[in-house]
């Protein structure tokens, strides 16, 4: 037995705001943060468990607070019964009763939850000697239903539906990782579409991004929609008619006005409209959906929960389900979010990018080919060309295509020179 003997938090942030990357409509000037933490025991492996919440900036020291404060449930205590029994450790970490006033099960604790969630995650892949996805793909799928907290999900999915969907997919589960290996997960680029560049840079990026291999590129609009209807014929241009182009809005609109604007750019065929509003408003999701059909909504990387998810796939609100490694609580709810979408047979296409969700997310849509939805289909992970250099284990592209990470762990490892370069200390290194 070994015993967890820290929760060591750093506020890490990169000074993205100075060069506009990553810049959309409702986010003009980020600058990519991780409120970091390791989880450290007396085992004497050489292994710790590392994770992060992404922010933007401000604030990030709020979401180190809220790490912190999940101290008491993990420093202390022994490692192996938490690892053996993830569903329960989730369970119990999500249930603490004081700690859930503050959601519940949404915000910064929810998201301080989900990153002790899966910086235990990466201990017990390590242990395992496995990359997270192949861990989680080789488990029975009784293994798995024990991971997911059905509450709030039964009247949709049941414990019962679960299992039908993960033993239906268990006869290829072999061929599909040998696939996998082969030829990766597919991948597509918002590197081109940040709304802080110029028309020549975008057309450049998007010139390297087909030539790359990426099987979409993606636009940030929502600003102002003569620059948006001069940016995407710009992009048409230079892709060619078929090429798949979504658009990003990054929730700037009202319901009616996204319907107007989405249809104005109608003509050039965007492959889904991407956070048209508000990530709460499930019903106006739902009406944009029927009003700008066959154009399809994408949403969910501001979804705060599994309900959230439940509700959008519901009410036919969404028909690209966006996942994100760090907005929920952890791999476990994740797990829960996959089953979803199976069971609507609506295609996840995780958000990524930022700092590390690149890392993070490839791990889950592995893990949902190989055992879960069985399809790479219509499938794709988001790619953005920044910051990897920071990580231990960085993304791997090739022809497009996110190469399946085989290095033990969760992925989402910094190197300990970059956090000591990037801790925040009031103001950028750089500036
Ligand atoms: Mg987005």
């Amino acid at each position: 037995m070994s015993s967890i003997v820290a929760l060591e938090t750093s506020d890490i942030r990169f000074p993205t705001s100075l060069s506009l990357d990553g810049s959309d409509a409702m986010n003009p000037d980020p600058d990519y943060s991780a409120a970091y933490v390791i989880v450290r025991s007396d085992a004497g492996d050489g292994i710790s468990g590392h994770s992060f919440v992404f922010t933007i900036g401000r604030g990030n020291d709020v979401q180190v607070a809220a790490i912190d404060a999940l101290a008491g449930h993990l420093v202390g205590r022994e490692l192996e019964p938490l690892l053996a029994d993830m569903g329960g450790t989730f369970r119990e970490i999500v249930g603490d009763s004081q700690l859930r006033w503050l959601g519940p099960e949404k915000g910064v604790m929810h998201m301080a939850i989900g990153a002790v969630i899966n910086a235990l995650w990466d201990i017990k892949a390590k242990r395992a000697g496995l990359p997270l996805w192949q861990l989680l793909a080789r488990m029975s799928p009784e293994e798995i239903v024990d991971l997911v907290d059905f509450r709030y999900l039964t009247n949709v999915l049941t414990r019962e539906d679960a299992l039908e969907i993960l033993r239906a997919a268990v006869p290829g589960r072999a061929e599909r990782e040998a696939a996998l290996m082969e030829s990766g997960y597919p991948g597509y680029t918002t590197s081109p579409g940040w709304l802080g560049y110029s028309d020549e840079k975008l057309e450049r990026l998007a010139r390297e991004a087909m030539a790359a291999g990426f099987t979409q590129i993606k636009l940030k609009v929502g600003a102002d929609l003569d620059d948006d209807i001069r940016r995407f014929r710009r992009a048409r241009e230079v892709c060619g008619p078929d090429f798949p182009i979504a658009i990003d809005a990054n929730q700037r609109w009202e319901v009616s006005e996204a319907i107007e604007w989405v249809t104005a750019l109608a003509e050039f065929h965007p492959a889904w409209v991407e956070e048209p509003t508000s990530p709460d408003d499930v019903l106006g999701h739902a009406e944009i959906a029927r009003a700008v059909a066959p154009i399809r909504v994408a949403t969910g990387e501001h979804a705060q929960n599994r309900m959230i998810f439940k509700q959008l796939l519901q009410a036919n609100a969404i028909s690209v389900m966006q996942i994100d490694a760090v907005r929920v609580a952890g791999v476990n709810e994740n797990i829960a979010n996959l089953l979803l979408a199976a069971k609507f047979t609506v295609p996840v296409c995780p958000h990524a990018g930022g700092v590390g969700l690149c890392e993070a997310v490839q791990h889950l849509s592995m893990f949902d080919f190989v055992a879960v939805s069985g399809s790479r289909d219509g499938r794709m992970i988001e790619y953005v060309d920044h910051l990897h250099e920071h990580f231990v284990v960085p993304t791997e592209i090739r022809n497009g295509s996110y190469a399946p990470p085989v290095a033990p762990g969760a992925g989402m490892e910094m190197k300990p020179a970059s956090i000591a370069e990037f801790t925040w200390r009031g103001r950028h290194a750089a500036a």
